[in-house]
Parts: C-alpha cells; structure tokens; sequence
C-alpha cells in the first residue's frame, strides 16, 4: 500500500496534463498496419489497442451474495448457489477509498485483507477502442477520421498511457471512470441521432442496439501475486473477551414501488433492538447476537443506529458507480448508488456520525428491491481493513418480514465466517460441496422453524472460529490417561476402552463441543495461514422452556433436534477469514437407537437411518464413537481407540475392549476359544506390545465415573 501511494503522489492526473510518455518498453508490434507517424504526437510507434492492462496492487476483498430459500418454503429444497464478487479495494493517503470488481484467475485460498498484485485488464468498447485508435485512421474499426472532444483526448491519452504500465488504484479507478463517462457521451449521443432520425429507423431497428448504455467496466484479473497478509482481522471473539459491534443502517424507499413497501423505518428499529421489540424474547438481531455468541459479541442500540427513510429514485447516478437503473439491474452501480446516498442522507441528517463515519465499522442496506435484486444478501467476508464492510440485504415491497438469521448470517460474513457447507455423494463416488448444504446452522441453509418466535444458532466450528463458544473443559472426568480438555488428537484416547463423555447440548454452556485433531497427511498451510484437520463433536437440542437459555437452538428443526453431529473443519480460531473454498462440512448426524424400537431414527434430506456410530481410521489407531443416551440437556456418548480389528490372544485377557466394537475379552466373539496364557496370572497385566498406549494400563479400581457395568470398570458397551 506504501509503494502503490508513492506511485500515486501527483495532485493532477497526469494523463491530463502530460503528452504520453516514451513506452518504457515498446510492446512488438503485431500487426501490420503501421502507424502514421506525422499525426502522433508521441515519437512511439501507436498500436491498435482493443484492451488495456494495468498492473494494480490492492487488498482483496471478497463480497458473498446470498439467496435464502424462503422461510415458509419446503425446507429440503435444494440450497442456492452461492456467488462471489472479488474486489480489489485501496485507501489512498488522503482516507479516500477505492475500489473495483474483478474476475479474478486462481483465487483458491485468498481471504479477504490479502495484499495482491495483478493485471487487470479491460476490454474495451467498440466506440472506445475508436477513440483510443483514432490515430490509426483505417485500422481503427469504421475508418473515418473525427475530431475527438476533449474528454475524448484525455481519455485516448490515459488509454495509451497506462496501458502495460504499474498504477494506483486510483489511477485505475480513474481510467474506469473515464471509459464510462466517455461511453454514456456517446450513448446518449446515439440516442439523440436516432431520436432525431426516428422515421427513418422505422424498418431499421437493429440500428438501435448500435451502441448499448452498458459498459462492462470489470477487468479480468491475471498473474495475480499475493504479497502479504492483510488487515482484515475484524470482531472474531479472542479468548472470551466480548467486543461491541459498531453498525449504521440505512432503510430505503423509492418511487418505484408498487406497491408501496410494507418494512419502514421503525419496522427495523424494532426488530433490530431488543428494547424496542414486541416482547422481551422476540428474535431481535440483538438478541441473536446475545443469544448465539453467548453475550460475546454485542449489538447494543446506542452504536447501531438505524437511518431512512432515504429515497431511491428510479434511476439516477453517483459519484462512485455512474448511472444506475434499480428498475432494470441491481449491480455495482445501484449497490454503491445506494452507499453513495446513504452518506449523501448521513451528512445533511447527522453530521456528527457523519463525521465519524469511517470508524463505524458495518454499513448496512436495506433495499426493497427484489426480484430485480435476485440476491436476498450480499455481504463482506471479513472487512478488508482499507476498505468498506458493506452488506446489503433485499427483500421485495410487498414483504412483511425479515428473517432476523438472513442479516444475522450477512452480518457474520463480516466477521469472516464462510457458509455451512455439506459434501453431498451421489452413491457412485462422485461428491459436491454444497455451499448452504448444512441445515443446522445459520450460515448454511438452516432457518428457525417458527422465525418470528426462535432462533436458530452456530454449528460447533462456526461457533469455535467465530470464539463465540469453546471446547469441552474435562470431557473425560479425569479419568486416567484420557484427555483433560475437549481439544485433543484422536491418538490421546485411551487405547481399548469406551470412556463416556456426557456432551452438554450448545445451549447449556458455552464449552459445549470436542475438537478431535486428526492426522495431518496432505494438509498444508496456505499462504502462511495454519491449517489443522479437525471433527467438532456436538450436540444440539432444543431446551426446556424453563431453561434459562431457552432460545438458544429454539429454532432447531425436528429432523435434527437431539441429534450428536460430526464437522469436519480444518482452519484453526486464528483471527482470520475463513478461506471460503475450505469451509466447515457436516459430515455425520448421529443418533442413539431407541431402546423400545432397537431400529435407527431416520430422517430426509438425504440422511436417511441415523447411526449411532461414528469412526475415524488414521495412521495412530482407529477412533470410534458411540451415541449410548440422549436427552434434552445432554447426550451421552463413548470415545475408544483401537489400534487392531479384532480381539486375540493376551488381548481377551486384559479387560480391555481392544477393537472398539463395545465388547470386551470373553464377551467378544472373537474371544471365543481363544486360551487363556498360561502366565496371565503370575504378574499384573502388562501393556501390550502391540498397542503402544500412551496410556497405563487400566487400574483395576473404577476410573470411569460411569461404569457401565459393575466388576468391568472401563469396558462400554452398545446398550440398546
Ligand atoms: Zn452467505
């Protein structure tokens, strides 16, 4: 950022005051027509230019688009795309921002906040590329020589300039700003011809479509270099200390609708601010803060304040985008029209906020303008630290609600959580990721049941990066041997024995899930950033009313209420963005087998008959869980390593239940004949070689705190 704003020091655009400079190094040429040196003014060779590359450093920023499936809609429905927008955004020295989309190559494992280097290159319009090559007289296009307008000059002049050269953002932002400008001049120009000719277009229609009022403003991003780690470090909670968030936002209207929109003003006051709610458990975007974050992250009214209504036109333009048509698009120059009017509000309705605007972290748009936004939201993933964190939410006029989860969800984007994802299987090995595949969290595509009433709360690994909640304290009890927090490598789980852990429901405390490491193979950091695979166990339940933190997972629906699940999510609460083409995946959704029936629950969506078994296979041993019981406030489940198949040998005689399938020694098949060693009983049992157990053997007094079995202290067993 440094370097790109000393490149950019010079108060007047140079294009506008300099004749083009020497080519540092004259591109060969590839064309045959060859210039006419008597009309350039440059001693250079001009060459026919139909695009423009600039090399731009920045910081990326990644805008996710969000379409939510209807609340009242079929809840299995297949989830929405998901969309990207890649930005590069910069400050320049004197605080102004800027900004651009691109279509970025090669963009797996980029977040939000790192530092590029790239080519940006912009096609250029047919009446453009005209202008740019005017000098070039009969290669140029139609081949007629015209006096350029001054605007032209200078645009024709920059064109040339900068083209295979390094500039600022801002310089390229310019360059963008003058290809518009000078696009919608001649746009307008051919409007007026043909309105002047309008008998003779009769009969020649496709006249019109001659020079279209879009212009594709987008570069294509190539040889992209990421330079550095960013500021995009953005409210993730570091060890339980609570952060406040600091929002402004803006609810539109416009003469456009019809009919008139329904959600004003007040509508989101109310439903933003939990004292101005109608009743004390209405889910309040306040209240899901205090709700799911545990009272971590906190959304109080005083610095989220709520602005409008602010009036949309139609059409219109803005400083930063141009023109802008919400009637026909709903794009960058409409997004940042709305931003643009949103300050334009801000600074005539409260200049003091106004003032500190650029210390108010989110700004947040309400705009009632779907279908024409096909998006419900859209949203920064993580806040670029030179740049805007922006979210803009939809919804259509004559709507009556907003789901609290939607904005909440685009809310967490900015903290830098990705979606809820699922690898979905078609049964012939091949696999997909579902952006919004894991219905159990809010940022996939799980919604309260009743979202007017509930709340529905994070999956285990998104709370865990988010640090709204934390491992289990002592999952083991103390037992011997076992691991003493709920974050361990499965290697550190006794060898041969199924030690409960009793998994409180995430409602119940906010230490409520294990993070079991697994074996690391293929797993390397990108971009600096470590990377540890990890399977979050949880359980997740709707509590008893009377529950003091009732709300908590109010919303879970049936399908996967009282359920144990299994995430895989290999990115550690790093303070960073989560990188969004590795986001946390719902692998398994567990369940006890009901003792009256002895048969699995089952459910939709693809699950199917929930088993109550789950294993992982590594290099170190097998790791095998078991869901014994449920309840409301808690499951109990077992964890047990084996490091062979199948009971033999000394190993039906050492109490243990060495291959993890719930039976022990005598009580395991595969024990069966097997003789007793003849020196089983002249010493105490001793390890077995061919365990390796970093635990001792066990201790023939109870060290589980719940045996399940009197006499058979560390044995589990399958109880239904
Ligand atoms: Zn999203």
């Amino acid at each position: 950022m440094l370097a790109l704003s000393s490149m950019a020091v010079n108060a007047v655009p140079s294009w506008q005051t300099r004749p083009p400079p020497v080519r540092r190094s004259p591109p060969p040429r590839s064309r045959s027509a060859s210039p006419k040196p008597e009309a350039a003014p440059s001693p250079a060779p001009v060459q026919e230019l139909k695009q423009v590359t600039v090399t731009v450093s920045g910081e990326l920023s990644i805008q996710t688009f969000h379409t939510p499936t209807d609340p009242n809609a079929d809840p299995y429905q297949l989830p929405p795309p998901v969309d990207n927008s890649y930005r590069l955004v910069d400050k320049s020295e004197d605080g102004s921002k800027f900004d651009t989309a691109m279509e970025l190559e090669d963009r797996s494992g980029l977040i939000t906040g790192d530092k590029l280097t790239t080519g940006l290159t912009l096609e250029l319009p047919k009446s453009i590329a005209d202008v740019v090559n005017s000098e070039l007289g009969g290669s140029s296009g139609n081949g007629t020589r015209r006096r350029l307008s001054e605007q032209e000059h200078s645009l024709r002049r920059m064109v040339r300039e900068y083209h295979n050269t390094e500039r600022s953002l801002k310089e390229f932002v310019e360059l963008q700003n003058l290809i518009r400008d000078v696009h919608e001049t001649h746009a307008e120009q051919e409007r007026r011809r043909l309105q002047v000719n309008l008998k003779d277009l009769i009969g020649a229609v496709g006249a019109a479509g001659g020079t279209q009022s879009f212009v594709n403003l987008t570069p294509k991003a190539k040889k992209t270099t990421r330079t550095g780690a960013g500021g995009a470090k953005d409210l993730m909670i570091i060890g339980g200390k609570p952060l406040n968030i600091t929002s402004v936002t803006f609810v539109f209207t416009s003469s456009c609708l019809k009919p008139a929109q329904y959600i004003n003003t007040a509508w989101v006051n109310n439903n933003w601010d939990n004292a101005k709610a109608a009743a004390p458990t209405t889910p309040t975007l306040q209240r899901y803060y205090d709700v799911c974050s545990y009272n971590k992250l906190r959304f109080e009214s005083p610095i989220n304040k709520v602005y409008g209504p602010i009036d949309f036109p139609c059409q219109g333009s803005w400083p930063t985008k141009g023109k802008y048509d919400i009637t026909k698009s709903c794009s960058d120059p409409e997004l940042y029209g709305a931003w643009d009017a949103a300050k334009d509000y801000l600074k005539k309705n409260d200049p003091a906020t106004f003032s500190i605007l650029e210390g108010i972290r989110r700004k947040i748009f309400i705009l009632p303008f779907r279908p024409v936004c096909t998006f419900g939201g859209r949203a920064n993933v993580g806040c670029p630290g030179g740049g805007d964190c922006l979210t803009w939410m939809t919804y259509a006029a004559e709507n009556r609600f907003i789901d609290m989860s939607t904005i909440f969800h685009e809310l967490a984007h900015n903290i830098g959580l990705s979606h809820s994802a699922r690898n979905v299987c078609d049964g012939k090995g091949t696999c997909e990721v579902q952006d919004y595949g894991d219905k159990t969290c809010f940022m996939g595509s799980g919604y309260p049941t009743d979202p007017t009433k509930q709340i529905l709360c994070a999956t285990a690994p998104q709370g865990y990066k988010a640090g709204w909640v934390g491992p289990m304290a002592d999952p083991f009890n103390g037992a011997d041997g076992a691991p003493a927090t709920g974050e361990f490598k499965y290697s550190d789980v006794p060898v041969g024995q199924n030690l409960p852990v009793l998994l409180p429901a995430m409602g119940m405390t906010d230490k409520n899930f294990l993070r079991v490491i697994v074996d690391q193979k293929g797993l390397a950091p990108v971009n600096g950033r470590k990377r540890e695979r990890a399977f979050f166990i949880s359980y997740r339940s709707i509590l008893p009313s009377t529950h003091p933190n009732f709300q908590y997972d109010s919303g879970l629906s049936s399908d996967f209420n009282r359920r144990v699940f299994v995430h895989e999510f290999n990115e550690t609460a790093d303070n960073n963005p989560t990188d969004d083409s590795n986001p946390p995946l719902i692998r398994n959704v567990l369940d006890a087998i009901p003792a009256a029936t002895g048969k699995p629950n089952s459910i939709g969506d693809g699950w199917g008959a929930l088993p109550s078994k789950w294993e992982y296979s590594g290099a170190d041993g097998r790791l095998v869980l078991r869901v014994l019981s449920k309840g409301q406030t808690n499951a109990t489940i077992t964890l047990c390593l084996a490091k062979v198949t199948k009971e033999d040998g000394d190993s039906c005689y050492d109490t243990l239940d060495n291959d993890c399938d719930g039976l022990a020694d005598e009580d395991d098949p595969d024990c069966t004949g097997v003789e007793k060693p003849a020196d089983v009983n002249a010493k105490p049992p001793p390890p077995s070689p061919i365990f390796k157990a970093r635990s001792p053997p066990p201790s023939p007094s109870p060290p589980s705190p719940l045996p399940p079995k009197a006499g058979k202290p560390t044995k589990g067993r399958r109880q239904a």
